[in-house]
């Protein structure tokens, strides 16, 4: 097996005991070799993340308050995670300028970023691993986005023996000024180091053995899944079904590493693998049900349009005109509609039917709220007959009405909208369809 990289999420590093824990991970595989924590996080569920501390620092701080409940909250922390560990290092000396340089006015990404920087320089002392740090090698071109240089200037930085630790969720800007990735970032730095480093595997550690085929809110006792494919995880993960960052899958799937998602708590259970290609066999066409409330669907009803050029283009530059981005677009001969989510109608519906009323000129238009929709989502349905079959008799049999239905090209993902009242009882059916 080639080399590791693994990432740490906040519970795995919350307390002493965590880091013990991932301590005796790391031990027990030599090529677990470049380490990525995150900042410490909760260790009850009333507890606060010591990100969510440092942006209060930096907060108060700004408002000219005074910030020293909350850093002292920090100090505590980290000191305690120091003495409980034994570990040799001046964590005084580095809290101190990080609270100096708080009260300077230190940006917020600056700020935000101390929570990994810390627990970065802790594990690497804990470990004895050599310390990278990313303001070194992650590299923010100025449209914000990743600079490919990144990659050649990790695989310098992480070159020779032994482990490395290199703290995620922040790099710099092109003048050296440090920038974070959005919130749950550590992920993507985590799947940037993988490629970089051409890892065998990225394995993402945190609270769960990896992800079910269902939300167990929505169906209690669903199984496990082992293994998926990424083109399967980002149509779950859209539908709100994800375990790590929506953007941290891209960096390993360009280099086709594997992802494995694993439990710090449970090492043991075997947690769950996303894979480029998996084994297509009868028993798994599909690998997941998802689904999410709070959907609109915007229905526009006009005689001939399917003979009107452009009328697709006019309804979609109406939505873009308010700003809003759209979910789906399933049509007939003389109907067409448009899904929204509510959060992006943000209210505007009304506009919007003023909007469309006037330009499209069309019979009919109205707006049909408490929408829910659900995915279906297995590589397996590809070029595989009777699998909508079993989602539409399942439906049929436990009495929910399809109020829409959307299947792309790419036969990975069945989208079947529903009343809202009637998802818990779709997910159902569609999961005990599949999972006998
Ligand atoms: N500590 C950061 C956050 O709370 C990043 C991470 O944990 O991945 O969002």
């Amino acid at each position: 097996m080639g080399e590791v990289v693994c990432k740490f999420g906040g519970t795995s590093l919350a307390d002493a005991g965590q880091l013990q824990k991932v301590a005796r991970i790391i031990d027990q595989n030599a090529q677990r070799r470049f380490i990525v924590p995150s900042a410490p996080g909760k260790r009850t569920s009333d507890d606060t993340k010591v990100t969510d501390l440092l942006y209060l620092c930096h907060e108060m701080a700004r408002q000219k308050m005074d910030f020293r409940e909350p850093f002292e909250n920090i100090r505590t922390r980290y000191g305690n995670l120091v003495q409980e560990l034994g570990v040799d290092m001046k964590i005084g000396d580095l809290l101190d300028e990080v609270q100096e340089r708080i009260s300077l006015g230190a940006s917020q990404d600056y700020v935000a970023s101390r929570g990994e920087f810390l627990c970065g320089k802790l594990l690497s002392a804990l470990l004895e691993a050599t310390f990278v740090d990313p303001v070194e090698a992650i590299r923010f071109r100025s449209d914000g986005r990743l600079d490919p240089v990144s990659y050649t200037l990790l695989e310098e930085r992480l070159s020779g023996p032994g482990q490395f630790v290199i703290p995620g969720f922040y790099g710099a800007t092109p003048d050296g000024e440090i920038k974070t990735f959005s919130r749950g970032g550590s992920d993507i730095t985590g799947a940037i180091v993988a490629r970089a480093v051409r890892a065998a595997v990225y394995e993402n550690w945190t609270d769960v053995s990896g992800m079910l085929m269902a939300d167990p809110r929505m169906v209690p006792n669903a199984m496990p899944v082992e293994e998926i494919t990424y083109r399967e995880m980002r149509e779950l993960a859209y539908m709100g079904a994800a375990v790590f960052h929506d953007e941290a899958m891209f960096p390993a799937m360009e280099a086709d590493i594997p992802i494995h998602i694993k439990n710090t708590n449970r090492p043991e259970d075997p947690g769950t693998r996303i894979v480029p290609r998996r084994d297509l066999n009868d028993k798994q066409w599909i690998v997941g049900v998802a689904g999410r409330p709070d959907f609109t669907m915007v229905y526009i009803e006009k005689a001939l349009m399917n003979q009107e050029r452009g009328f697709g283009r006019k309804v979609l530059e109406i939505v873009e005109s308010h700003g809003i981005s759209y979910e789906h677009t399933p049509s007939g001969i003389d109907t067409m509609s448009v899904i929204i989510s509510d959060e992006e109608l943000d209210g505007k519906g009304d506009l919007l039917l003023e909007d469309m009323k006037r330009i499209l000129e069309p019979d009919r238009v109205e707006l049909y709220p408490g929408l829910a929709l659900t995915a279906t989502v297995g590589e397996g349905m590809s070029h595989r007959i009777g699998v909508a079959a079993q989602v539409f008799s399942a439906l049929a049999e436990a009495g929910v009405n399809v109020r829409v239905i959307d299947q792309g090209a790419s036969e990975i993902n069945i989208i079947v909208g529903v009343e809202e009242a009637d998802l818990q009882p779709a997910l159902q059916a569609i999961y005990q369809a599949f999972v006998p």
